[in-house]
């Protein structure tokens, strides 16, 4: 049994401010020993429940915030931001998948609530459904066949994967104030509770329905002019002032085109001003 734990870091025990996840910043360090108790609770739950084989995903940031000297014994990390799948890296030869760290999308309430970019982004919509990080990584597990058997974050983000992993074990390690204020328990509780819903997690394995395509993405700017710069693209097209879509036939593919507009995105914002 082979599972993939994608690992976040907004929605770590303790997170909630933009220092605490900006690497280099002292508050960083800190948070990344959060990090760890986080992550390590969910490999002792999943190897307890009969896991052979743990892979930790980075999945933050520059993809390199794990403490590898202390991580348990029994699995490995892909550490590095240029990977095909990014947050999902490791998707394809896994069993059962994990989102820890995980946090609410763009424009919704929930502690550090946004969806890969920090700003830029207002709104993503998948199908016409309002769609964060980890919805749209659980219908990628899900065409490849890969169910999700487990979520943190804060209790906000609980709330939304009971909608798109509805099977998955959820544990809210802090409850949401505002964006940057969190009412927060300790790592010694956190790390308790999410090793316990792992095991149960992977105890109760279950069959995940494959999304049936095409999968069309629509995302909303703060501004106008990411459009030009994502409309490069040859299937993504300009649909309004502040945004664009495209439609693409599996969650693969749409995904990957997605980081890519992302990526065009920020690189069409110049130095703050005003
Ligand atoms: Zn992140």
């Amino acid at each position: 049994m082979r599972v993939l734990i994608s690992a976040d870091m907004e929605g770590i025990t303790g997170v909630t401010c933009p220092a605490d996840v900006e690497p280099g910043n002292p508050r960083w360090e800190r948070a990344r020993r959060f990090m760890m108790s986080d992550v390590n609770a969910a490999i002792a739950g999943f190897v307890g429940a009969g896991a052979t084989e743990i892979v930790v995903n980075e999945a933050h940031a520059d993809k390199r915030n794990l403490l590898l000297d202390d991580l348990d014994a029994r699995a490995q990390a892909i550490v590095g931001a240029h990977k095909r799948l990014g947050m999902m890296q490791g998707v394809e030869e896994a069993d059962a998948a994990a989102f820890v760290g995980y946090h609410a999308g763009a424009g919704r309430q929930g502690v550090l609530a946004h969806t890969y970019l920090a700003s830029t982004v207002l709104e993503v919509r998948l199908n016409g459904e309002a769609a964060s990080e980890g919805r749209m990584n659980a219908m990628l597990a899900a065409e490849l066949g890969v169910p999700v058997v487990l979520v943190t974050g804060d209790d906000l983000t609980c709330a939304d994967a009971a909608v798109w992993a509805a099977n998955a074990q959820r544990v809210a390690v802090k409850e949401c104030v505002d964006r940057y204020t969190a009412k927060c328990l300790p790592p010694v509780r956190t790390a308790q509770m999410i090793e316990e819903a792992a095991a149960r997690g992977l105890a109760e394995l279950g069959v995940v329905p494959k999304p049936v395509g095409p999968f069309r993405y629509e995302v909303f700017f703060d501004a106008a002019q990411p459009v030009a710069a994502c409309s490069a693209i040859p299937c993504v097209e300009e649909t309004g002032e502040r945004s664009v879509a495209f439609t693409l036939p599996t969650m693969l593919t749409a995904i990957r085109c997605f980081k890519a507009v992302t990526v065009l995105a920020k690189a069409s914002v110049e130095k703050t001003f005003g």
